[in-house]
């Protein structure tokens, strides 16, 4: 059974969003194994973005993501990784499809609610990143 990495961002923190972006991650049939709230440091939100570090939206992503409390998660599933890259919608809300938490919930192509691992490899770095073995049951 497949884990994943999820993080619900300070737009949707902001706008209380949690409960109505959870209920969506559950009627798909993720379940939430692992999940805190914290706020991130300019730095650990640049060393969790470190593969994007030469976008030109670099310092505008990681300036948002240190912005204010972020939900982070840890979603388990049969084929999590796409599953849940299917709940969450298109990076822009725009080309998102109904239905799911970008095309009902995000603000702009940066300030997109959620992020979620983009394979099962990342995914394992992702969740280490955040949650120590006791945490993860
Ligand atoms: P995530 O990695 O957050 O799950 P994603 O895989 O859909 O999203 P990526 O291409 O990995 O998208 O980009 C990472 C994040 O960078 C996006 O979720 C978004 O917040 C931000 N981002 C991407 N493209 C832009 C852009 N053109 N302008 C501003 N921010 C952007
Ligand atoms: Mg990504």
């Amino acid at each position: 059974i497949e884990r994943t990495l999820s993080i619900i961002k300070p737009d949707a923190t902001r706008r209380n969003l949690t409960g109505k972006i959870n209920a969506k991650f559950e009627d798909a049939g993720l379940r939430i194994v692992a999940q805190k709230r914290i706020q991130l440091s300019l730095q650990q939100a640049q060393q969790f973005y470190a593969v994007h570090s030469a976008r030109p939206f670099f310092g505008e992503l990681t300036e948002f993501m240190a912005s204010g409390p972020v939900v982070v998660q840890v979603l388990e599933g049969e084929g999590a990784v796409l599953k849940n890259r299917e709940v969450m919608g298109a990076t822009n809300p725009k080309d998102a499809a109904p239905g799911t938490v970008r095309a009902e919930f995000a603000e702009s192509v940066g300030e997109n609610s959620v992020h979620g691992s983009d394979a099962p490899e990342t995914a394992a770095q992702e969740i280490a990143f955040f949650f120590s073995g006791i945490e993860l049951v």
